[in-house]
């Protein structure tokens, strides 16, 4: 049905996102089915738009095993206005919160935290965050208000293959670039966070989920639109929510679903970093960014001898059809963001490509 040519899209994100869930919004644009009016037109306190947000959640609820005593929140401001909502929230004064830092997204978290009140670094892998400590690492607080990590580093390349013992503080997370990667154990977290437009949708959604306790910590001055309360009350509706991308995330959680669910894709996401990981190490050519243990299997970070090279590479990468393989400024090298939607071939393609550019310039 598509007629145009997709070339394989390793954006960090926004990111591809599954073929069929595109063939579809394509299809329901002008009228969702029985309803006569686009998704883009509807009113978010319609009874077609409450079947979307309740599907959606419910499909969260199911593929991810959500308990009971959690609250699905569909809200607006990315990652980066959970950075401040979390502390302002959950910090209750007189008490620090511990911060895990392993990267750049970490370190925007802490310092929002500290706008707020006081942090505690219970571990930094800095400067060159070429991997996440480990649990013996950790210098964690037993009287913290909660403990906050970020799961995969999305600009290095590193991701925890462990969920951090916290003990009885509240486990905060950011999951922007692997939510919904593999199986998530909810109950370990006090709040879970992501930004949408890796894994879960296009820009302009963030999903928090967030255990019922958590929601008492907040300060009654705290402007409306910031408390998770009111957006508890309200199921994500206190204002217009952002329709077109909660629709979305049906879509692409229903084509989760047809994959398998979340063991599945987490089967199939790890075929295809090893698949590249096993290229890089086969040849001194390609130099991994992270350390074995840490290494992520949404984002696969790697350098070239020289950086004309890789200038090179990522030139005659897009010419080829690969597109969005140059690392970011602060790692420098290549980047190749492989998310659920991304399809084995891709990999394919570009693991032969690597293969016949070492040929011809190693
Ligand atoms: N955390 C992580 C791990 C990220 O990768 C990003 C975005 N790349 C952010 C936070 C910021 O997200 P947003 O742009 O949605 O604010």
């Amino acid at each position: 049905m598509t007629t145009m040519t997709r070339i394989f899209n390793f954006s960090a994100g926004p990111a591809v996102l599954p073929l069929e869930v595109l063939e579809q919004a394509q299809r329901d644009l002008l009228s969702l089915p029985g309803v006569g009016m686009s998704i883009l037109e509807i009113s978010h306190r319609s009874k077609p738009f409450d079947e979307v947000i309740e599907g959606c959640e419910a499909d969260l609820r199911a593929l991810a095993g959500i308990p009971d005593g959690y609250h699905v929140l569909f809200l607006q401001g990315g990652a980066s206005l959970q950075f401040s909502m979390v502390p302002m929230n959950l910090l209750t004064p007189g008490q620090t919160a511990d911060y895990i830092v392993t990267g750049a997204w970490s370190q925007k978290a802490v310092k929002e935290a500290k706008r707020v009140g006081g942090v505690k670094i219970a571990a930094t892998t800095e400067p060159k965050f070429t991997r996440v400590p480990a649990q013996r690492e950790l210098t964690l607080d037993p009287n913290a208000a909660y403990v906050h990590y970020t799961t995969n580093n999305t600009i290095f390349g590193t991701e925890f293959h462990y969920v951090p013992d916290a003990g009885p503080v509240p486990l905060v997370a950011d999951t922007s670039s692997d939510m919904f990667s593999g199986p998530i154990d909810v109950s370990k977290f006090a709040l879970i966070y992501a930004g949408a437009q890796k894994n879960l949708a296009p820009a302009g959604l963030t999903l928090v989920i967030v255990r019922d306790d958590m929601l008492a910590r907040t300060p009654s001055t705290l402007p409306t639109m910031l408390q998770y309360g009111v957006h508890v009350e309200n199921k994500s509706m206190y204002n217009t929510p952002p329709v077109f991308a909660i629709y979305i995330m049906r879509l692409v959680l229903a084509w989760l679903v047809k994959q398998g669910g979340l063991a599945a894709i987490e089967a199939q996401n790890a075929r295809k970093a090893d698949k590249i990981y096993a290229e890089i190490d086969r040849t001194e050519f390609y130099r991994g960014h992270a350390e074995k243990d840490s290494r992520s299997r949404m984002n696969v970070t790697f350098r070239l001898p020289t950086e004309e090279l890789e200038k090179k590479f990522a030139n005659e990468a897009t010419a080829a059809g690969l597109d969005g393989l140059k690392g970011h400024r602060s790692v420098g090298g290549m980047r190749a963001s492989i998310y659920n939607a991304f399809p084995e071939a891709g990999v394919d393609a570009l693991t032969q490509f690597m293969r016949e550019f070492e040929r011809k310039n190693g």
